[in-house]
C-alpha cells in the first residue's frame, strides 16, 4: 500500500515536471528564434520608412492598419481590424507664425493636439513673457495675460523625467493661462536644433484655446526681446480637423487556445503615432515586436493552452481610445481576460514590468521570466502606470502590465519629427521580443494566475496611490473617472 502510494507519488511528480519543463522548453525555443534573424526589423522600416506617422484618421494611419492585418495574416494568424469611435478626433492640418513689433521674424510651430486652431487668417495678439508659467508668472503678469499669446520658457529636455516634468508644468499653466484670459499658449520647445513635437493640451478634447509649440531658437529669441523690454505681436495660423465620434480601427488577431480557448490574454501595442516623425520609437518599434511574437509561435508550432490576442491599438496618442473602445466592445470577456499587456517605451532594453500595485502580479512576472536566464536582472515596478493602453483594463481591474524600458533615446525624441527608423535598437528590440514572448507563453499557459479585482479593489488602488494624480495630467481623465465616463463600470 505505501509502496503503490509512492510509486503514485512518483509518478504525479514526474507528470508535474514534465510540462513544466515542456513549458520552459517551449519558452527558450521561442526566445531563440525571436533572437535570430527574423522579419522584424524589416517591417519597422516598412511601417516607418515607407508608411510614415500614422496619426489616427490620417490616411497613412489607414494604410497601417491595412499592413498590420496583412502582416498577421501573413504570420498565419486570423486578423481584422475592428472598428471603435473616438469621441474626438484630432489632427493638424497646416500651422505657421510670425513675431513682428519690434524685431520681425518667422517662428516655426506646430499645433497640441486636441487645441483648437485660429480663424483662417490668423490670431495676432500681443506676445507676452509668460516666465515657467508658474502662478508667479502669472501674478507678475496680471491683466497683461488678458487677450495675448503667452509665451512659455522650457526647459531642454533630457530624459522621460523631463518629459513627465513637462507634462506636469503644462497641466497647470494652460489652467491659469485659462483663467487669465489668455488667447492662447505659445510653449518654448523643449528640444534642440529646431525640434518640434506634439504634446497633448491638458484640457484634452474641452480645450477652447489654441496652443502651440514654438521652436526652440525663435522662441528663445522672442524671450530675450521681451525682456530687454522690446514689444512683440504674434500671427499665428492654426488650422485643425477636429471632428465628433469619428471611427478607427485596431487591429485584432488571434491564436485559438487549445485547452482554454475561453480565456484570452491581451498583448498589445499602438500603432498610431504623431505626425511629425515617424514613430518608430513610439511605438512602431513594439508593434513590430508583437508582430513578431505571433509569427515565431506560429512557425515553430507553438499552440498555446488560452487564446493569445495580439492588438495593435489606434488612438492611443488622442486618449488611449483604441484600447478604452476594445474594453467597451468585449466588456463581456473582461472576467476571462487574464492579462492585458502593453509594451509602449521605444526600444529601451526591457528591465522589468509595472504590475499594477498587486503582489501576486509582481510574483507571476517573476515565473514567467524564470526561464530567461540571460536578460535579467529584472525589477518589478510594483505601482500603477498612466499613460498607455492598460489604463482602461487596469481601472476595470483585469490583470495588467507595462514593460519598463531603459529610457535611452526615447525622451528627447517623444513625438518628434527626430522619432524615425535610426533611432531604433534593433539588438535591444530582439532581446525585448524574446521578454515579451516569455510572458505571453506562460500566461497563455500557466495552471493558475492572478485573477481579475474587483470594484472595491480598484477604488482602494485609486484611494491609496498617485492614480489620481496620473489622470490629472493625463487630458481630461480624472474629470472623466468622477464622472463615470470612464471606464464605464457596469
Ligand atoms: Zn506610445
Amino acid at each position: 500500500m505505501r509502496m503503490r502510494w509512492l510509486t503514485g507519488l512518483a509518478v504525479l511528480m514526474v507528470a508535474a515536471a514534465a510540462p513544466r519543463a515542456q513549458a520552459q522548453d517551449d519558452v527558450r525555443r521561442l526566445a531563440d528564434a525571436l533572437r535570430g534573424a527574423t522579419p522584424m526589423i524589416g517591417d519597422l522600416r516598412v511601417l516607418t520608412d515607407s508608411i510614415g506617422g500614422r496619426a489616427t484618421l490620417s490616411a497613412n494611419n489607414v494604410a497601417a492598419i491595412a499592413w498590420g492585418v496583412r502582416r498577421f495574416q501573413e504570420a498565419g494568424l486570423t486578423a481584422q481590424a475592428e472598428s471603435f469611435v473616438l469621441p474626438v478626433g484630432w489632427l493638424e492640418r497646416s500651422a505657421s507664425a510670425s513675431v513682428s513689433g519690434g524685431a520681425s521674424f518667422v517662428a516655426r510651430i506646430a499645433a497640441m493636439p486636441h487645441s483648437v486652431g485660429t480663424p483662417p487668417a490668423g490670431l495676432a495678439a500681443p506676445l507676452v513673457d509668460g516666465g515657467k508659467g508658474a502662478d508667479a508668472d502669472f501674478a507678475r503678469l496680471g491683466a497683461g495675460a488678458r487677450g495675448a499669446w503667452v509665451l512659455v520658457e522650457r526647459e531642454l529636455l533630457r530624459d522621460i523625467d523631463g518629459l513627465f516634468a513637462e507634462y506636469a508644468a503644462s497641466a497647470e499653466t494652460e489652467r491659469r493661462a485659462w483663467v487669465a484670459g489668455a488667447a492662447g499658449v505659445v510653449y518654448q520647445s523643449s528640444r534642440a536644433d529646431g525640434v518640434l513635437y506634439r504634446h497633448n493640451v491638458a484640457l484634452g478634447w474641452d480645450d477652447t484655446k489654441p496652443a502651440v509649440v514654438m521652436e526652440r531658437a525663435a522662441a528663445g529669441r522672442a524671450l530675450r526681446l521681451l525682456r530687454a523690454g522690446v514689444p512683440l505681436r504674434l500671427t499665428a495660423r492654426v488650422a485643425v480637423d477636429r471632428r465628433v465620434q469619428p471611427t478607427s480601427s485596431n487591429v485584432v488577431a488571434e491564436i485559438r487556445g487549445a485547452t482554454k480557448p475561453d480565456e484570452i490574454v491581451v498583448v498589445g501595442a499602438h500603432l498610431d503615432s504623431w505626425d511629425l516623425g515617424t514613430g518608430a520609437l513610439d511605438n512602431g518599434a513594439n508593434c513590430a515586436m508583437l508582430i513578431d511574437v505571433a509569427r515565431q509561435m506560429v512557425r515553430l508550432g507553438l499552440r498555446p493552452a488560452r487564446t493569445v490576442r495580439f492588438v495593435l491599438w489606434n488612438g492611443e496618442e488622442q486618449g488611449m481610445l483604441g484600447s478604452w473602445g476594445y474594453t467597451v466592445r468585449h466588456a463581456a470577456e473582461l472576467d476571462r481576460t487574464v492579462l492585458s499587456a502593453a509594451f509602449d517605451v521605444g526600444t529601451g532594453a526591457i528591465n522589468g514590468f509595472f504590475t499594477g500595485g498587486r503582489q501576486d502580479m509582481v510574483d507571476a512576472v517573476g515565473r514567467a521570466l524564470e526561464p530567461l536566464h540571460d536578460p535579467g536582472p529584472f525589477t518589478q515596478l510594483n505601482v500603477p502606470i498612466v499613460g498607455t493602453d492598460n489604463y482602461d483594463f487596469m481601472m476595470l481591474g483585469v490583470p495588467n502590465l507595462v514593460a519598463n524600458q531603459e529610457s535611452a533615446n526615447y525622451g528627447p525624441n517623444y513625438h518628434a519629427a527626430n522619432d524615425t527608423f535610426d533611432k531604433a535598437d534593433t539588438v535591444a528590440m530582439r532581446r525585448n521580443a524574446a521578454i515579451a514572448g516569455a510572458v505571453v507563453w506562460y500566461w497563455a499557459n500557466a495552471a493558475a494566475l492572478p485573477g481579475r479585482h474587483t470594484r472595491a479593489q480598484v477604488d482602494e488602488l485609486v484611494r491609496t496611490t498617485d492614480l489620481r494624480a496620473q489622470m490629472h495630467i493625463m487630458g481630461g481623465m480624472l474629470e472623466d473617472f468622477d464622472a463615470g465616463r470612464r471606464p464605464r463600470r457596469e
